[in-house]
C-alpha cells in the first residue's frame, strides 16, 4: 500500500480520549453500553443541539437501521432518497423489505433535489430521507412542507452534518429522526459509532426498546419497572463504554474541531477561488440558510478523464485525493432493490466528476498550499500563494 505524504484522512486525538478510556475501565469498572460516558454523551448531544433525546449507537447505520423500525417501514414500502449517497442510507430500509426511490440532487449542493420529491410520492411511500451531503444542508422547509402534506416522516441522514445548521437549527434536529455518525471519517470520531436524534416524543420510549435488544432494560434500570423482558423487536445497537469514553473527549472538544476543520475548508476555498472564477473547476456551494461544518472540501472538475488524471498527478506529488459514491441506482443492489425516478443526469454527471481533496484536523496551512500547487500546475494556473 502506498503511503502518502498527505492523506486523504486521518484519524487524531483531540484531548482527553485515552485518559477516559482508561478511567472507564478502572474508576467507572463499566465496559459493556450505558455506562457513565455514554450517558454524558447523550446529555451533551440534548444539550448542545437542542435535541428531545439522543442515543448512541454502535454506527450511523445502525441509527438509520433504529431509524427504519422506528417508522415501521414494512415489506412493499417505499422510501425516498438520493442516489448519490452511502450505501446504509438505502440498506437500512432495504432490510425491512421496502424499496428505495432515488431521486436526482441539485447541481450546486449536491443534496436531493427537493422539487423532484413530490413527483416521486406513491401510495406506498413512507418517508423521505434527505443526506445532508458534505455538511451543507437540504432545503429543510420545502422537504418537510412535502412530508407534511403527505403525512410521510423525515429521517434526515445527518452522518456528514454534526454541528452544521440549517436557518440556525442543527442538521438532524429537523425531521423526525437524525442520524449522525462518528466513523473515523467524519468530524468528530469514536473508530465506529454513530447516535439517533429524536426530535418526536414520542419514539422515545420505543427507541430505547429497540435499541436494548427488544426489551425494558433502560426502564429497569431506572427503576420504572421491576424486571425487564423482551416486549418487542430489536438489536444490539448500542456501543461499548470504550467507544463512548473516547467520543466524549471528542464531544468535549468539537467546538475546537469544527472550528480547524473550517479554516481548512476557507483556505483551500481562498486558493482556489481564481480557478472556479475562471470557470475551470467549480468549489462547493453552502447557500445562506445553511453554516456548514468544514467535513469536506470537493472540487467538480470538467468530466471522468480529467479527474483521474488529476488524480494521478496529485498521487504522484505524494497528496490522496479520492472520488465518491458510485450512485445507488446505477449499482447491482441498487437496481435489485431500489427504483430511479427520471433520469438522475446529475447524480451521473457529479459521481464522475466530484474529487475530495485531503481534510483533517492535523493538516497544516503548507500541506493545503501543497496541495493547491498541484491543481494549479495541472491546470496551467498561476500560482495564488
Ligand atoms: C458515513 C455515512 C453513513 C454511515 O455511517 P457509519 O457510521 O459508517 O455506519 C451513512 N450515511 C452517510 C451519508 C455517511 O456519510
Amino acid at each position: 500500500m502506498q503511503r502518502f505524504d498527505i492523506p486523504f484522512n486521518k484519524p487524531y486525538i483531540a484531548g482527553k480520549e485515552l485518559y477516559y478510556i482508561a478511567q472507564a475501565v478502572m474508576v467507572d469498572e463499566h465496559l459493556s453500553g450505558d455506562g457513565p460516558f455514554t450517558k454524558r454523551c447523550h446529555e451533551w448531544l440534548e444539550r448542545h443541539l437542542k435535541c428531545k433525546k439522543g442515543l448512541l449507537t454502535h454506527s450511523g447505520t445502525a441509527a438509520l437501521e433504529m431509524a427504519a423500525i422506528l417508522c415501521d417501514i414494512q415489506p412493499g414500502d417505499e422510501v425516498i432518497m438520493p442516489s448519490f449517497t452511502f450505501v446504509s442510507t438505502a440498506n437500512a430500509f432495504v432490510l425491512r423489505g421496502a424499496t428505495p426511490v432515488f431521486v436526482d440532487i441539485r447541481p450546486d449542493t449536491l443534496n436531493i433535489d427537493e422539487k423532484l420529491i413530490a413527483s416521486a410520492v406513491t401510495s406506498h411511500t413512507r418517508a423521505i430521507v434527505p443526506v445532508h451531503y458534505a455538511g451543507v444542508s437540504c432545503a429543510m422547509d420545502e422537504i418537510i412542507e412535502t412530508a407534511h402534506q403527505r403525512r410521510l416522516w423525515v429521517i434526515e441522514d445527518a452522518a456528514q452534518a454534526l454541528f452544521s445548521t440549517y436557518k440556525n437549527r442543527f442538521l438532524g434536529t429537523i425531521g423526525h429522526l437524525g442520524c449522525l455518525s462518528f466513523h473515523e471519517t467524519k468530524n468528530i470520531i469514536s473508530g465506529e459509532g454513530g447516535a439517533l436524534l429524536i426530535n418526536d416524543e414520542h419514539f422515545a420510549s420505543r427507541a430505547e426498546i429497540i435499541r436494548e435488544k427488544g426489551t425494558n432494560r433502560s426502564q429497569f434500570f431506572r427503576g420504572q419497572v421491576d424486571k425487564y423482558t423482551w416486549v418487542d423487536i430489536g438489536s444490539s445497537f448500542l456501543p461499548s463504554e470504550l467507544v463512548g469514553a473516547f467520543l466524549f473527549a471528542q464531544l468535549e472538544q468539537a467546538e475546537r474541531i469544527i472550528e480547524v476543520r473550517n479554516r481548512i475548508f476557507g483556505l483551500y476555498y481562498k486558493h482556489l477561488k481564481p480557478l472556479h472564477d475562471q470557470g475551470v473547476i467549480r468549489l462547493p456551494f453552502v447557500g445562506n440558510e445553511c453554516a456548514c461544518n468544514g467535513h469536506m472540501f470537493y472540487i467538480i472538475t470538467k468530466n471522468l478523464e480529467e479527474r483521474t488524471l488529476l488524480m494521478q498527478a496529485l498521487k504522484k506529488e505524494g497528496i490522496l485525493a479520492v472520488f465518491h459514491y458510485v450512485p445507488l441506482h446505477s449499482s447491482p443492489a441498487g437496481q435489485k432493490f431500489g427504483r430511479p425516478v427520471g433520469n438522475m443526469r446529475v447524480t451521473n454527471e457529479i459521481s464522475d466528476s466530484v474529487l475530495r481533496l485531503p481534510l483533517y484536523y492535523e493538516m497544516h496551512d503548507e500541506d493545503v498550499a501543497r496541495v493547491v500547487r498541484v491543481i494549479e500546475q495541472f491546470y496551467g494556473a498561476e500560482s495564488s500563494s
